[in-house]
């Protein structure tokens, strides 16, 4: 199974890669424009994919903003987060995140790491992300909290070595997201349209869920999508390829600011 989405069937991911030939690492690319254009991601936050060609490496940019990726900064790595090449490069931190998802989630193919703003309180209160809206049903799934107090003494909140890599994906088990205290969330699927589809979306929920929770006050209700519905949502998004109108637009979006850029950078040029 390709483990990225489908950008390359699209008009705007071919003038995107003109005369490059599809990749995963332009796909990557792609994924942190995206990201970036939705608020998901700032200077910080990453996303990466597992190898098509070596399901025991996958692909991640070097430590940059997420804004400024390009395919020339697409670095491999091992599933310890070793780089294959480039040992000089800077890397992310947080990058056993990656690593360990991959090990122990042979089902998982693109991993998203980030600080999303709206997300963010729900990983510091006792108030649960739950799903209320058509693109949000996959958080019915269950989204767990990361206390990353439960696995270290104390320090900073940075997953920056493998035990905590670990412990992570222990914690999100089986789950399409998991949040953590005081940091962010991560994210995965099994392909980048989806990891980066769930990004967005669990942005926007958490911020619905806020809104919502705040018209309704402490004494009115929310309705949640049921368990039921939850399932029907789902299953229905996967036989309708849902996904795929929504991912060609953002994809068409993100290889427009890609052309501009290349234009001004060879306008700057001559
Ligand atoms: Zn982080």
């Amino acid at each position: 199974m390709r483990s990225f989405g489908a950008c390359g069937r699209t008009r705007s991911r071919v003038e995107c890669t003109k005369g490059r030939g599809m990749s995963q690492a332009e796909d990557l690319v792609l994924a942190y424009r995206i990201l970036a254009a939705h608020g998901v991601v700032d200077a910080y936050g990453h996303v990466s994919v597992r190898s098509e060609r070596d399901p025991h490496r996958y692909l991640l940019a070097r430590a940059m903003a997420p804004e400024l990726v390009t395919a020339d900064d697409i670095l491999e790595f091992d599933l310890d987060s070793n780089v294959i090449r480039d040992e000089g490069a800077a890397l992310y931190l947080e990058r056993y995140i990656h690593g360990e998802i991959y090990k122990s989630r042979p089902d998982v193919h693109a991993v998203v790491h980030n600080h999303s703003p709206s997300v963010i309180p729900f990983g510091v209160t006792t108030v649960p992300l739950r799903p209320l809206f058509n693109t949000g049903a996959f958080i019915g799934e269950g989204i767990p909290t990361f206390e990353i107090r439960d696995f270290q003494e104390s320090g900073d909140l940075i997953i920056k070595t493998p035990h905590l890599g670990r412990s992570l994906a222990r914690v999100l088990d089986r789950k399409p997201a998991a949040l953590m205290r005081g940091h962010g969330s991560v994210v995965v699927g099994e392909s980048v349209m989806m990891a980066v589809v769930r990004s967005v979306y669990l942005e926007l929920s958490a911020k619905l869920q806020m809104q919502a929770m705040l018209i309704a006050g402490p004494n009115g209700k929310v309705v949640y999508l049921d368990d039921k519905e939850v399932a029907a949502t789902g299953v229905r998004q996967a036989s309708a390829g849902t996904w795929q109108r929504t991912w060609d637009l953002w994809c068409a979006k993100a290889c427009a600011q890609i052309a501009a850029e290349r234009s001004a950078r060879r306008r700057r040029s001559k």
